[in-house]
């Protein structure tokens, strides 16, 4: 064999398995099917400024361990996502705290705005909530609800609140306090020139090759390597033999504007049903920069459909049994390891995938 591993797709999850690999002394070939590393955590500059391609990425965790691996790779700067919302020409911030009720009521004291949400909450009676919006109203009242919560969900999963289950929403977590970091975590920030440049620093010295897409080769690449880890989607693995998993996709638009400041903030989430983007991100405030253009991206939630990029799992019933059907014959893989949010059909967060790569190259 010419490799012990191949490791399928270059985002998080891959590089950080073929980083260990090597470390222990494995030959590894990474391949991915896109033209570029980094999977969705992906940033290529505009007019100067990384932009994040598939979505806003905030690195955030509680994990001190992982947190000093990526600086062993990486600096990060000190940034603290503090999302404003924009609710019918009004802005409050996010997420719920003394600063929203403030705005929202004009109340000044934790108490007060205690006693205004526990009258609302009252107010919706005490009955098992049927659906997400008597859920949320449970959690936050009827005013947060309305002017923060109901548009942004229902444009994000293409259907009234009305008409989802409860359990989507587990928690609305309220703060107490003038606060508006939006992360509990202990450690936050983003890389210093862009999150390609830490999966760039992981795959130093490992062969890849990009616009290669495993499934269209298997054969080819299967004779290539004794191991193979698989990052991509489980179900297109097994040739949806088990039927296909659902996803919410996502589609942005891109442009450059001529000033220097366009929002004053990061992220602005529209929380108002009629303007049909979720979000605007206004990428140079990640990295708190001074160029003299600004590049910023509208989030539009999209219907996904099998071709489209996924980007948001669909953990329902029906999709959790589909999954749990392809988990069933991965268990019995004995040379394939699948991983990553993909693989494992999942929604994860960077520090966590970081984890779970870690923990799967640990005994290889
Ligand atoms: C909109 C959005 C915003 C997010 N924001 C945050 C955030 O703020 N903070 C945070 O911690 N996390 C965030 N996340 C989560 C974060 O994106 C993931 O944790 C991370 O990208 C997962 O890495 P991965 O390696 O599992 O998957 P991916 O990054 O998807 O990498 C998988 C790679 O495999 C490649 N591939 C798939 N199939 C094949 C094939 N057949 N052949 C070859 N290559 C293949 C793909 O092209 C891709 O490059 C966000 C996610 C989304 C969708």
């Amino acid at each position: 064999m010419l490799y012990d591993y191949l490791i399928v797709g270059a985002g998080l999850f891959g590089a950080v398995f073929a980083k260990e690999a090597k470390n222990r002394g494995k030959r590894c070939l990474l391949i991915e099917k896109r033209s570029h590393i980094g999977g969705n955590v992906y940033t290529e500059a505009i007019e100067g400024i990384n932009i994040h391609k598939y979505g806003a990425h905030i690195f955030h965790t509680n994990n001190k361990p992982v947190w000093e691996y990526v600086n062993q790779f990486v600096e990060f700067n000190n940034y603290i996502n503090s999302p404003i919302a924009f609710y019918k020409d009004e802005l409050y911030n996010l997420p719920f705290n003394m600063n929203t009720f403030s705005k929202l009521w004009g109340i000044r004291t934790p108490m007060e705005a205690k006693q205004k949400i526990q009258e609302q909450i009252q107010a919706s009676g005490d009955s098992e909530p049927r659906n997400l919006e008597e859920q949320a109203i449970r959690l936050i009242g009827q005013d947060l609800y309305e002017k923060l919560v109901k548009g942004y969900t229902e444009k994000q999963w293409g259907h009234l609140c009305t008409e989802l289950p409860p359990f989507i929403i587990k928690r609305l977590p309220v703060r107490y306090t003038y606060d508006n970091n939006y992360f509990n975590d202990r450690y936050q920030g983003i890389p210093i020139g862009g999150y390609t440049k830490l999966i760039e620093k992981l795959l130093d010295g490992i062969e890849v090759r990009l616009n290669t897409d495993y499934l269209l080769q298997r054969d080819t690449f299967d004779a290539w390597a004794d191991k193979i880890v698989f990052t991509g989607p489980i179900d297109a693995y097994y040739k949806y033999a088990c039927g296909d998993l659902e996803y919410r996709s996502l589609r942005f638009e891109t442009e450059v504007l001529d000033m220097e400041n366009y929002q004053g903030n990061a992220v602005v989430n529209y929380t108002e049903k009629e303007i049909p983007y979720t979000r605007i991100i206004e990428h140079k405030h990640f990295e708190f920069g001074t160029q003299p253009k600004t590049v910023v991206t509208k989030e539009y939630p999209m219907q996904w459909q099998r071709g489209d990029e996924p980007y948001y799992t669909v953990n329902d019933e029906r999709n959790t049994q589909i999954y749990n059907a392809y988990k069933k014959l991965a268990d019995k893989e004995k040379r394939v390891i699948f991983g990553g949010r993909l693989g494992s059909y999942k929604y994860y967060d960077m520090d966590k995938v970081i984890e779970a790569a870690l923990a799967a190259s640990i005994n290889i």
